[in-house]
């Protein structure tokens, strides 16, 4: 039987990726052959026995159990070659010493920094999500930032001490809950792509009062569980809940606005810079939810706007929610929102960018590659999310609240500046509605953060909210 897990969303230092790519092709099997949550499976609480003691030698980054594993694990090859290299140009022992020993946070985060951008840069390619976990959270002593000797906590496999007593020190920080969170985030499910559909939805909630998993609950009166890693099915229904963290999300940035129940008017949702990963969380289950709360709406129409999504026909639904029958229809323009609001009129109800990158713009990444590579390197062209001609775009859609997710603190404030900047260079002003908080509908599976600056370790889809009104300002 040929199992296919996706290995791209994993990457830990600290683990063996071979086995846990095994692993979490095992419960697949599992769960093809419907074996999932039966007595006689038993748990599969995340089972770090077998630990990663041996580190590659070449790049000094990735861990495996055995050599066995190092040579199978074929995609680490670029990615050692190039840290190898890096050690023998700058003859240094790691390749977190570029700059010297690593003795600070801040001087890890600068030593990742530029690890990242010539890993990029050498690569010709952005990062896949496996690099950037690894180049994000290597493998160093939580207390010292030695790099070595490293015991692995085995409760999660997330964090590394240089000893007992480091450890001990860091107990504070490193409490249960945190260690259950990483366990979530470092377990072999990770790199199973949930499998639910949800087809009975029940209550609706008051939106702006309730969170996601109540919400949820309220919706579909299924209950996750705390410990989503102890079978298949609640680590699914747990992947399920999260995943409508984007329509929740939805629901509340509508709350901002009254909605005219007109029969014929229909609800338009802009979905700016979308990736075909959007189209994930709005599926029928979604706008069931979304349907359940909005029940006067009639109509939804969803376009999908994003230069990097691949063409598709259109596509227009009936829902049917209890008794009542929806219509939905999705557009995909596989093109920026500037060219596309050249040619169409642009009349939304809502205007929301998920967890938009906006720190690309600007001269800062162009000055950082040059400082290191004085000679021209081409970078792969943006997506629109970058493009300030299409925030300006956005910022010029007057009345519609417009919504962005961040998925931390400092990227929402990032993000929000840039927006800040644009209105005021093109007299528009801005009415702050929601005002980065935090959002209750944020996703439930943790994630860890890949931006080194960040306080924030782990971070969730959807994380912060903001939403505004433009106007003109004369
Ligand atoms: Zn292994
Ligand atoms: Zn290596
Ligand atoms: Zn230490
Ligand atoms: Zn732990």
């Amino acid at each position: 039987m040929d199992v296919k897990v996706n290995v791209e969303s994993y990457g830990s230092s600290l683990q063996c990726c071979v086995c846990v790519y095994n692993q979490a092709r095992v419960l697949q099997a599992m769960r093809l052959l419907g074996k999932e949550a039966n007595e006689e499976v038993g748990n599969h609480e995340p089972n770090h026995e077998k630990t990663a003691e041996l580190l590659c030698n070449g790049c000094k980054m990735q861990r495996y159990c055995s050599v066995a594993h190092l040579t199978e694990d074929l995609e680490h090859r670029d990615f050692c070659r190039i840290f190898q290299d890096i050690q023998q140009v700058e003859s240094i022992d790691h390749p977190l010493f570029l700059q010297g020993i690593v003795l600070s946070r801040t001087m890890l985060n600068q030593a990742i920094s530029q690890l990242k951008l010539i890993l990029s840069v050498k690569l010709r390619r952005p990062l896949s999500l496996r690099e950037k976990e690894i180049l994000a959270n290597p493998g160093f002593c939580v207390i010292c930032y030695r790099t070595t000797p490293l015991n692995v906590c085995a409760g999660c496999a997330g964090v590394a001490y240089c000893s007992e007593n480091h450890r001990h020190l860091d107990k504070d920080n490193h409490t249960p809950n945190v260690c259950r969170t990483l366990a979530l985030l470092y377990s072999p499910y990770r790199l199973l792509d949930y499998e639910f559909q949800i087809k009975e939805f029940h209550r609706s909630s008051i939106i702006p009062e309730s969170h996601l998993v109540e919400a949820f609950y309220n919706a579909t009166l299924l209950e996750v569980s705390d410990r989503p890693w102890k079978s298949l099915q609640q680590y699914d229904l747990f992947a399920a809940c999260s995943s409508f963290s984007t329509i929740a999300t939805v629901c509340l940035a509508l709350t901002q606005i009254s909605i005219v129940a007109e029969p014929d008017k229909a609800v338009i949702v802009y979905i700016v810079g979308a990736t075909s990963e959007c189209l994930r969380y709005f599926e029928e289950m979604h706008l069931k939810f979304f349907f359940l709360q909005y029940e006067s709406v009639q109509n939804l129409e969803l376009y999908f706007i994003g230069n990097m999504l691949k063409p598709q026909e259109p596509v227009d639904s009936i829902i049917c929610v209890a008794d009542l029958k929806r219509t939905v229809a999705k557009r995909i323009i596989p093109f920026t929102f500037t060219r596309f609001s050249k040619t169409n009129k642009i009349d939304p109800t809502l205007i929301i960018m998920l967890q938009p990158d906006l720190t690309g713009i600007g001269n800062m990444t162009n000055l950082l590659v040059k400082q290191f590579y004085p000679r021209s390197v081409e970078r792969e062209e943006p997506d629109d999310r970058h493009w300030p001609e299409c925030l300006t775009n956005i910022l010029h859609t007057y009345g519609a609240p417009i919504c962005f997710t961040s998925i931390s603190k400092v990227q929402a404030l990032s993000n929000y500046s840039v927006f800040n900047e644009l209105a005021r260079e093109n007299d528009i002003v801005i009415k702050r509605a929601y005002n980065i908080a935090e959002n209750p509908y944020r996703g439930i599976l943790p994630l860890r953060n890949h931006c080194a600056e960040d306080s924030e370790m782990i971070v969730y889809t959807n994380n912060y909210l903001e939403v505004i009104f433009t106007n003109p300002k004369y």
